[in-house]
């Protein structure tokens, strides 16, 4: 049998840094990071035969737990189909009429083959559909990885964005304006130095990319209400909120309606689908109706259809987010009871089948917040907790995810470990 470290080391061969996703890499927890050679329900089993209770759920997408046997069977049919055509399929304007009718503001969908494709698809559309260039984004929130996001504050608060990565021009980061997410007044501002110039303001509305955080009271009203006032669209990353929080995302959970949304991650059951949708007048901007261009080889690919499909018919069962979100509130309560018990200041909270969890005496409400937290603590726990046959994501900064698969069993183990990884943390 082979193990981790002889895999990891194979791996460095031909894969930059080992993998194909940074963070999958282990930097910000350092150790070895494990080869899955299977999953099945809330279970991962690595190369080495190790197996462990999955809060990283493939960060986001598994919220029925790994090769549920409906999802399964769909695909193994799909595939018995073929596996792409380059031309229509029915399943497409299945999953998509699922969407409209769960989404009050979509009316169209245009389906992609990641979130970052939809996220940057987004971007396009809002500067097409406007004739404006800049966009408002918030430090912390994360959309994929197209140039106009990877950007970051600059210095001063009306400074133009910097780039946050090698290869993003200055002069396309200069388009991209920096507001502190719970902060309406950095958004107000932004908004009055450039009133006519944005094309649209871009929000994780319950962000699980700076941990998770909570949307205080009356923020996204007030973006809603500032992006009418100056005719900018309000586009909603839902991304990993989307069916996630609730079966109508986090625009369900708070109310709020945005003028465009993107998607991924649950859509696809874990097969690589993203998607955008809103009202017509906007969509329709997009080719082949309108000149926003856009289009993808295997986007609305039948067999990711299939899994998207398979996965909402599950999560829209009567009941299905209640008893989620119950289930993962008694993980939650009891990890925080666990860290009181060992004197550990630590606090995990959840939003239906989302969570977060930080080394500190409060949940979050801002992105400083989060990086305030003690992450040497954070980096024990996670690998005490690994060690343990338990695994959560391998950074303090992201959210972990919950699914139907997690049973009683798998929480009192979770718990029970827990304990243990607290006391050793003195
Ligand atoms: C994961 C994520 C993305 C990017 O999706 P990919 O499928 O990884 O490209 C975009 N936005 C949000 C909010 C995400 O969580």
């Amino acid at each position: 049998m082979t193990t981790n470290a002889v895999e990891f080391e194979r791996a460095q061969h031909v894969l930059v840094g080992g993998v194909n996703s940074a963070v999958r890499a282990f930097r910000a927890v350092g150790g070895q990071p494990r080869f899955i050679a299977s999953a099945d329900g809330a279970y991962m089993t690595d190369v080495e035969g190790q197996r462990y209770v999955d809060y990283l759920g493939s960060w986001g997408p598994m919220i029925v737990g790994h090769s549920h046997p409906l999802v399964l069977e769909r695909v193994r049919e799909a595939a018995g189909r073929g596996l792409s055509y380059g031309a229509p399929n029915v399943m497409e304007t299945e999953l998509a009429e699922r969407i409209v009718a769960l989404f009050p503001q979509v009316e169209r969908v245009r389906f992609t083959s990641s979130g970052t494709e939809a996220a940057m698809s987004a971007l396009r559309l809002a500067r097409g559909a406007t004739g404006r260039t800049k966009i408002i984004k918030f430090e912390g929130c994360y959309h994929g990885t197209a140039d106009s996001l990877l950007v970051k504050a600059g210095s001063g608060m009306l400074a133009f964005g910097t780039p946050s990565s090698a290869g993003v021009p200055a002069d396309l980061a200069q388009h991209t304006l920096v507001a502190q997410y719970n902060d309406l007044e950095s958004v107000r501002s932004l908004f009055l130095a450039h009133p006519e110039e944005i094309a649209c303001l871009m929000v994780e509305p319950i962000p699980g990319n700076m941990n998770l955080v909570r949307p205080a009271t009356g923020f996204l009203e007030g973006l809603r209400e500032l992006c009418t006032e100056f005719g900018t669209l309000l586009i909603f990353d839902e991304v990993m909120s989307g069916f996630r929080v609730a079966l109508g995302g986090a625009q369900e959970w708070c109310g709020v309606q945005p003028d465009v949304s993107a998607f991924g991650k649950v859509i696809g059951g874990g097969m690589p689908v993203g998607a955008i949708g809103g009202p017509a007048s906007v969509m329709d901007k997009m080719a082949p109706l309108g000149n926003v261009y856009q289009a993808g080889t295997l986007s609305g690919n039948p067999i990711a259809m299939a899994a998207g499909l398979a996965t909402l018919e599950l999560i829209s069962e009567p009941g299905f987010f209640d008893r989620l979100s119950a289930r993962c509130g008694v993980l939650i309560k009891g990890l925080n009871e666990a860290a009181k018990a060992a004197g550990v200041a630590f606090t995990a909270h959840h939003i239906g089948g989302m969570a977060g969890m930080v080394f500190s005496e409060h949940s979050p409400a801002s992105y400083a917040d989060v990086l305030a937290q003690d992450t040497t603590r954070f980096k024990a726990f996670f690998h005490a907790m690994l060690d343990r046959g338990v695994y959560f994501p391998p950074s303090a900064v992201e959210a972990f995810f919950f699914s139907s698969a997690h049973g009683e069993a798998e929480i009192t183990y979770t718990l029970e470990q827990a304990k243990a990884a607290f006391q050793s943390l003195h």
